[in-house]
């Protein structure tokens, strides 16, 4: 579903993302871990055109990502994010929240938006939430309405930068089950987390990166029982 070739960034002279070769199959789920700074954010929001890219190619579901409007437009069409912070409009309600884009930048009717978010509010469960601000919801039940409101766009892959890494530690599971369930029913999924036990259970691939690079990749049981770089040793024990 997404083809990176030789991919490279910088900001300024600095350069984030070094030589950067990654495919992401229909269906996959891929967890992208690695010390701080050293390319996660970037790798993935250079996949949603959110930040640009000099040097290298991208492809979603065989779409070239270019400068041009269209080519940005089709792929955001076909990505959904999920963020650290919730990013949900605290003065409207989660239905809304889950509507706007819907309507304002796909054009969908009122009645078809707000059936569809309220067919992805069941998703993540918390239905009974909808009318409710988005600011009156737990830090876990706003992750979630953020899921849904990604999901009411129908990606075709969806990308996770730390969804959980803003959450009080009780309410990080509510969130991880949800994206556990998502990825059971065949979602194509890139989540950079440092919540192992997701990667463990959920990963068909881990990829560690260090300093703009990807060093290493290969099953959750393979990396994490028998890493091979130092440099994913080290952040290993760091973490675990
Ligand atoms: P973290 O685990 O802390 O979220 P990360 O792996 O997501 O880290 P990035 O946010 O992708 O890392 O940043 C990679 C490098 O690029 C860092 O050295 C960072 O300082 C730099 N960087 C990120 N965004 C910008 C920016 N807008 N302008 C300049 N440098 C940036
Ligand atoms: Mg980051």
């Amino acid at each position: 579903a997404v083809q990176i070739k030789s991919l490279s960034k910088w900001y300024g002279t600095f350069q984030a993302l070094k030589n950067v070769n990654l495919t992401i199959a229909r269906g996959e789920k891929l967890v992208i871990c690695g010390p701080s700074g050293s390319g996660k954010s970037t790798l993935i929001r250079t996949i949603n055109a959110l930040e640009s890219f000099q040097e290298g190619q991208i492809l979603v579901d065989g779409i070239e990502l270019t400068r041009k409007p269209e080519a940005v437009e089709a792929v955001r069409k076909r990505v959904g994010m999920v963020f650290q912070q919730f990013n949900l409009f605290p003065h409207l309600t989660v239905l809304e929240n889950c509507m706007l884009a819907l309507r304002l930048v796909r054009g969908v009717s009122q009645k078809v938006a707000e059936e569809r978010a309220l067919h992805y509010l069941g998703k993540v469960r918390i239905p009974d939430q909808a009318h409710k601000y988005a600011s009156q919801l737990s830090g876990g039940q706003q992750q979630r309405v953020a899921i849904a409101r990604a999901l009411s766009m129908q990606p075709d892959i969806m990308l996770f930068d730390e969804p959980t890494s803003a959450l009080d530690p009780e309410m990080v599971k509510e969130v991880l089950d949800t994206m556990t369930q998502l990825a059971g029913e065949g979602m194509t999924m890139a989540v950079v987390t440092h919540e192992m036990g997701f990667a463990r259970q959920v990963a068909d691939r881990v990829v560690f990166m260090d300093r703009g690079e990807i060093v290493e990749q290969g099953t959750p049981s393979e990396f994490f029982s028998n890493p091979k770089e130092l440099r994913a040793r080290t952040f290993l024990s760091q973490i675990l």
